[in-house]
């Protein structure tokens, strides 16, 4: 293990300048891996929430940043993902120590975080306007994409500062100003996101970064009349309370909520390859992942083959110290978290299903002993329990069995969620077949990997609305403005009196 980072005491980002909290307030960030403290971070009052949102909103109408030039603003955000580029050692392992997951992931997410900024760098200049047939034979009608105003960013702790870049870089090609809200727990990689824009010439009240309070600081941001847009992930029951707050203003809202994805793995399909595959799609990030396959469809007839192949890699995963790279699951973040997928374990036995494997946390020496470790935990069970309907959020896989191509449909489907899903089929028919009956924001195909810049990423029904990634994302950080022109000859005259 390597030492621990020094303490630091982190500030509010409003209006370009950096302060603490107005009545001086502080809460400690510890490493889930170890449970030292790492940080005290600022707690911001209501006070500091409204200066930061009347930051962005003074920013915001001052217009400056939203008239720049498209092409200027591509080289400010292209410059952010260089900065980020630069700094990704650092940056990764604040995360790891923040989030407790492994060094391999964070370093994972870092670049797909710069691909990130550079994709939507190249978005900015690319939001176009339509122009239209006209309307009535002496118009011109033309569409313009204006920024939607002020965002409220609001991110959840397991993907800290990739989750952040999802939102702030599109805002920022579109020309928003954003007050950036990260989650709790998980602060400090989008405290150094603020140093980053101010260094990379985002403009001074361009984006805000506010940390404090569980449940508060986001409500009060979802409250706020000066905010144009909340653009919120995190849990569905928090989704469904931001989606009715935002209503109140007739904020717009787009919501990445939560998952019970599956892996449908049919007899044709290359065994080894469904197994790699199933197994990184749940165990990765510890589970702890809104897209992960955490239900392991598998028809009967390789069931056992899978069965026995996929216990005897998920044993060979190695839990334990986040930095070392030779490790694969990491700590769990949140005491929170961690009792929740004890409980969920302990449901799952009440309810009959089947351990496989796990199902407890790992002996893991001195150095972790107030660390929050899981071991990779597999089930067998049945569509009716709770533990294959509910999201657990952690390294918990169930398995169901199913007879046929109708079944696995109607069990993929049995979900209030629909957030991501893998086909594995060598028949590229079938593959597609079910990936077009499935009601899922993205299906992979022999694959558990489907999130990429460029690649439009959210849910259907419970998962929530809205799409992170792509370019249409563009559009939900903008307004759509009609021009239309009169060119007729004579001038017009409606009333004719
Ligand atoms: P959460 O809903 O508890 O919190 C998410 C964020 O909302 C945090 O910043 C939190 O402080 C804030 N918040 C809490 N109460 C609020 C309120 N009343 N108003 C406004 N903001 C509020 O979720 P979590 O436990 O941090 O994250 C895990 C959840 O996020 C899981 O359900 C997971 O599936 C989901 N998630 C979804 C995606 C996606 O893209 N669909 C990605 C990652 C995580």
């Amino acid at each position: 293990m390597t030492t621990a980072p020094a303490m630091t005491k982190t500030q509010l980002l409003i209006g370009g300048a950096w302060r603490d909290a107005s009545d001086g307030g502080t809460y400690e960030v510890r490493n889930p891996a170890t449970g030292a403290k790492i940080a005290d971070v600022a707690e911001a009052t209501r006070e500091d929430l409204n200066d930061a949102v009347n930051a962005a909103r003074r920013t915001f109408d001052a217009g400056k940043w939203a008239s720049m030039a498209a092409s200027r603003r591509a080289k400010i955000v292209y410059k952010i993902a260089q900065l980020i580029g630069e700094r990704a050692a650092d940056l990764s392992l604040c995360e790891v120590r923040n989030n407790g997951k492994t060094i391999g992931t964070a370093k994972g997410e870092l670049g797909a975080i710069v691909d990130c900024f550079e994709f939507y760098a190249g978005a900015a200049t690319k939001n176009y306007g339509e122009t239209l047939p006209p309307p009535l034979p002496a118009y011109l009608a033309n569409t313009v994409r204006e920024p939607v105003g002020v965002v409220g960013a609001i991110v959840p702790w397991n993907f800290p500062l990739l989750l952040a870049s999802w939102k702030v870089a599109p805002a920022l090609a579109a020309g928003c100003t954003i007050v950036l809200k990260p989650a709790h727990a998980t602060p400090l990689t989008a405290i150094e996101l603020g140093k980053i824009a101010l260094e990379a010439g985002v403009p001074e009240g361009v984006l805000n970064v506010v940390t404090g309070s569980k449940g508060g600081l986001g409500g009060w941001l979802v409250d706020h009349p000066a905010v144009d847009k909340i653009a919120f992930t995190g849990s569905t029951d928090t989704g469904r309370i931001v989606a009715a707050a935002a209503a109140r203003t007739l904020k717009r809202v787009t919501l990445e909520l939560g998952g019970k994805s599956p892996s449908v793995v049919f007899d044709d399909a290359d065994v080894d390859a469904a197994v790699a595959g199933a197994l990184y799609g749940v165990y990765y990030n510890a589970g702890q992942c809104c897209e992960a396959r955490s239900r392991i469809l598998l028809q009967s007839g390789v069931y056992d083959r899978f069965v026995e192949q996929f216990a005897q890699k998920a044993q060979r995963l190695r839990v334990g110290d986040p930095e070392d790279p030779q490790t694969q699951i990491g700590a769990i973040t949140t005491s929170e978290q961690f009792e929740k997928i004890r409980s969920y374990c302990a449901i799952g036995a009440a309810e009959g299903a089947q351990t496989l494997f796990g199902g407890g946390p790992p002996e893991l020496g001195q150095s972790f002993a107030s660390g929050m470790f899981w071991n990779p935990t597999a089930y067998e069970a049945k569509s009716g329990h709770r533990i294959v309907r509910e999201e657990i959020f952690g390294p918990v896989a169930v398995l169901v069995r199913f007879d046929d191509e109708a079944e696995a449909i109607a069990l993929a489907n049995d979900s209030e969620y629909g957030l991501a899903a893998s086909v594995w089929s060598s028949n590229i028919g079938r593959a597609n077949r079910v990936a077009r009956a499935i009601r899922s924001g993205s299906v992979a195909i022999n694959t558990p990997y489907s999130v990429f810049p460029g690649v439009p990423f959210g849910g259907y029904k419970a998962s929530g609305y809205g799409r992170e990634l792509g370019m249409e994302t563009m559009r939900l950080y903008s307004e759509t403005k009609s021009v239309l022109t009169y060119i007729g000859e004579k001038p017009m005259d409606p009333f004719r009196v």
